[in-house]
């Protein structure tokens, strides 16, 4: 393999392989790439879910659908049908090995395992150069997918989604397969952004994650406690075992806008524009930036990062995210809200960057309007006399 090539992707996860794959099937227009991965192997570290039925390629990856999902608050639950927008998971498992056999039969895209980009990227003339311990890689054009990264330092998004998730198996049945429960805050508290996710995959079996929407980034350990008492709550104490283990750190918040100086070189993925900021989901956004970046590349252009989102979406995101950071108490009542009066079409085409303006209108007729208008008027410098009433709106 040669160290120079056309484009080098730094990181081969979602965004790397995404790219690559998308690149592999452009056949002779692809520029000879080179995805550096520092992983050894991939393995089933974590599951996508997203809402179907719009027509993407990656919905064929799926490998369960639920066809309603419910909402839970100590005081109410609501449960809600979304045959037309069903909610799809992608075991990343498959997900990797689609990518590489994909990739596999271009003789322009080669993955490397197990190389690790150390230090500064720095260009040469009309290269960029690359150091790995194995040697280094020149390349005129960059796309980085590196999570973290030096200059990402500067990207503070206002709340964290940090969970942990296991796949759990119980003796008894006590699960529907058919229904994914997405928020259960039955345990939230007034200061802390708490819910159960649960994707049962058969009525004895399902993966479980506590989740917590904060300021700051949490650590598997940090969640432990949580986790523990959230599925036991869940299960009423019944006994279970357990199997594979997952967690992630999301943010929540618009990273600054890309203004890289040279073209040639740019950022993708989770932390640089990949996740929607008002839910941390990036799987779709991701596979929709790569089929685009590819296209473009193989026209001989440079690569492109994530655009950003239309100006509606970016203030109803940037207010809602507002509005957990300063209300936290609110949430249940929030989402609640939101998934019970809107129709589910419209709240899935939201939540996949389809939605028209009376989708937006729906949203934002659906949510409580004193915590939102006295966060609108906070952003706009305008006296707000509006009071914290407990649980109020
Ligand atoms: C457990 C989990 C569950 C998630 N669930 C969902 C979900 O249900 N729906 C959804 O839409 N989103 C979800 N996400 C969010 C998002 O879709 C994923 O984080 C996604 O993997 C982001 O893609 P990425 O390419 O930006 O990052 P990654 O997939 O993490 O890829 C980055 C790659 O870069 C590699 N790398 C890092 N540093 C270096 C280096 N120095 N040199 C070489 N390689 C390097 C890493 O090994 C990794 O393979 C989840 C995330 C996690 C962690």
């Amino acid at each position: 393999m040669s160290n120079q090539s056309d484009l080098i992707i730094l990181g081969g996860g979602c965004a790397g392989l995404s790219l690559g794959m998308h690149l592999a099937n452009s056949g002779a227009a692809s520029p000879r790439t080179l995805i550096l991965e520092c992983r050894q192997e991939y393995t089933n570290d974590r599951t996508w879910c997203f809402w179907g039925g719009f027509g993407s390629d990656s919905e064929k990856l799926a490998t369960h659908r639920w066809e309603s999902f419910s909402i839970t608050t100590a005081r109410d639950r609501i449960t809600r049908g979304c045959k037309e927008n069903p909610y799809l998971m992608v075991a990343s498992k498959d997900f990797y090995q689609s990518a590489q056999e994909v990739i596999a039969q271009s003789s322009r895209i080669n993955v490397k395992m197990d190389s690790i980009v150390s230090g500064e990227i720095f260009k040469k003339g009309e290269c960029w150069h690359v150091e790995t311990p194995t040697g280094v890689y020149t390349a005129p054009k960059i796309v980085d997918t590196r999570p973290t990264v030096p200059q990402s330092n500067d990207f503070q998004p206002l709340l964290w989604q940090s969970f942990l998730g296991e796949e759990i198996t119980t003796e008894e049945e006590i699960f529907d397969p058919g229904c994914a429960e997405l928020m259960d805050f039955s345990a939230s508290s007034h200061d802390r952004i708490l819910f159960l996710y649960v994707l049962p995959f058969s009525k004895k079996k399902a993966l479980v994650e506590a989740t917590v929407f904060g300021p700051d980034p949490l650590k598997a350990e940090d969640l432990e406690e949580s986790f523990g008492t959230l599925v036991k709550q869940r299960l009423q104490g019944r006994s279970y075992t357990s199997g594979r283990r997952e967690h992630g750190i999301l943010p929540m918040g618009a990273p600054p806008e890309n203004r890289q100086k040279d073209p040639s070189c740019v950022r993708a993925g989770l932390m640089a524009g990949g996740a929607r900021p008002s839910s941390g989901y990036a799987f779709q956004r991701i596979w929709k930036w790569s089929q685009e970046c590819a296209m473009v590349l193989a026209t001989g252009h440079p690569p492109i990062s994530h655009a950003q989102d239309p100006f509606i979406i970016r203030t109803m995101d940037a207010l809602f995210l507002q509005v957990l950071y300063s209300r936290p108490d609110l949430a249940p009542e929030i989402f609640f809200s939101l998934f019970s009066t809107v129709d589910p079409v419209r709240v899935a085409r939201f939540m996949s960057d389809r939605a028209s303006l009376a989708d937006c209108l729906s949203i934002m007729a659906s949510l409580p309007p004193v915590p939102f208008l006295s966060e609108l008027a906070k952003t706009m410098g305008l006296p707000c006399d509006f009071k914290k009433e407990k649980g109020g709106r």
